[in-house]
């Protein structure tokens, strides 16, 4: 691909996409992954690649509207519309991660009638961007389900636009959505809120 910036961006999206595959977070084909490139692009799985064999083949460039740039006929993610919108409404995101993880998912139905769930009074808050003590309150919106992406990433940027420092949202039923300034903080955050789900998950004797 003649994109600057693809083959960093592959090596690292194929990273994040096999070490969360081995903890169990994007089995099968599930999870998405993306990597902005430059201000126009970015970097983002193929639909329906398995997340424990991806290569720097599975990964292609889609403009910031979701259209495939190269390889012009192949198909990005399902989800690709959740991943532009994000960019778009936080400049600062570089890296964007969703996975399917069992806390993530089996939280999100639980705590779906609240639409929202709230994290406080763990020391692992700390490990978000800008979060210096446990003392604060992260609030994690759950959006209902949906195969009408366009309609849920419109909800999602709504939200986002509403509550610029938030650092990632449940889909009920389904999975994580976080992001970063780059891989790095994209996969501690990933690493944070597994943690906090399963702590909430504990909390609720619903293990
Ligand atoms: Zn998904």
């Amino acid at each position: 691909m003649g994109y600057p910036g693809f083959e960093a961006a592959a090596a690292e999206i194929v990273a994040l996409s096999r070490s969360f595959h081995a903890r169990g977070w994007a089995l099968a084909t599930s999870g998405n992954f993306s990597s902005r490139i430059g201000e126009g692009a970015m970097a983002i799985t193929m639909s329906g690649r398995h997340k424990g064999d991806l290569t720097a083949a599975d990964v292609m460039i889609v403009d910031m509207t979701g259209r495939a740039l190269d390889p012009p006929s192949a198909r990005p993610s399902a989800e690709t519309l959740l991943h532009c919108r994000l960019y778009r409404r936080d400049p600062r995101a570089r890296t964007v991660v969703h996975i399917h993880s069992p806390h993530a998912t089996v939280l999100s139905r639980l705590a779906a009638v609240d639409r929202e769930i709230l994290l406080e009074g763990y020391e692992m808050l700390k490990a978000f961007a800008g979060v210096a003590t446990h003392e604060h309150v992260e609030r994690v919106p759950i959006f209902a389900n949906s195969q009408d992406i366009a309609q849920l990433a419109r909800e999602v940027e709504a939200y986002v636009e509403e509550h610029p420092s938030l650092h990632g949202y449940l889909i009920a039923g389904h999975g994580l959505y976080t992001w970063g300034e780059g891989a790095s903080e994209a996969r501690r955050h990933a690493e944070a809120f597994e943690f906090l789900f399963e702590c909430e998950l504990l909390r609720r004797g619903a293990r």
